[in-house]
């Protein structure tokens, strides 16, 4: 069993937990050479062991590992690995307060520095497109090629994190929802003020925030943080 796979399944389970998904929603993958391990379809992350998730090859898109049938998202895992060498970690979860801000017409924007840390300055919003599609994979494809993008919210859905490591693919999750939080709490007592870019450009030249990020980028499989 690999340790990556083991990380996976808990960190996904840790989503459930966070309250960013529910039942079986949402999916999570992870790469391996050119093995995308996925998680299982119709399964709650906090059912599903690291045996049930299957393994997609990545170039060719067959099931190469495992019975369980992958998520029926597994065309945009893909499309992000496809597009993303770097890029070994993909999640996607229904945040509430994320989609109904959305949803109701708000872009996320940085209002504290975390959100700016996490998710940089390109967190493309996509209009709706019907879920597990073909079309909604090439929704997600057409924006995620560019390498600043860490984060896409897809309106009236959720969201997709991407990462380098499980980690940094979960900690981006955490921070998107609690950008939304934080906005809807200010939208509700007066009008927000969010950073702006000159602040985000102070923030990047931060020794200490572009340690945490290089932390984060080089941390390695093992205890999901709880
Ligand atoms: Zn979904």
């Amino acid at each position: 069993m690999s340790a990556m796979l083991e990380e996976l399944a808990a960190t996904a389970a840790s989503l459930v937990r966070d309250g960013l998904v529910r039942g079986a929603g949402g999916n999570v993958s992870a790469r391996e050479g050119d093995t995308m391990w996925i998680s299982p379809s119709g399964f709650s992350f906090l059912d599903a062991g690291p045996d049930d998730y299957p393994g997609v090859s990545i170039s060719s898109g067959e099931v190469i590992r495992g019975t369980r049938r992958p998520s029926s998202e597994v065309l945009m895992h893909l499309a992000v690995y496809r597009r993303r060498p770097e890029v070994n970690a993909v999640m996607h979860t229904h945040p509430p307060v994320t989609i109904a801000l959305t949803a109701a017409g708000h872009d996320l924007r940085p209002m504290f520095a975390d959100f700016h840390v996490y998710l940089g300055s390109n967190v493309p919003h996509i209009p709706y497109v019907t879920v597990t599609t073909p079309e909604l994979a090439a929704a997600v494809e057409a924006v995620v090629g560019d390498p600043a993008v860490k984060g896409i919210v897809l309106r009236n859905h959720g969201v997709i994190t991407v990462g380098t490591g499980i980690k940094e693919a979960y900690f981006r999750t955490l921070a998107v929802e609690e950008q939304a939080v934080i906005q809807h709490a200010a939208l509700q007592v007066g009008t927000p003020t969010f950073l702006s870019a000159e602040e985000c450009a102070r923030l990047d030249q931060l020794g200490s925030e572009a340690y945490r990020r290089e932390l984060l980028a080089r941390m390695k499989p093992g205890r999901s943080s709880k």
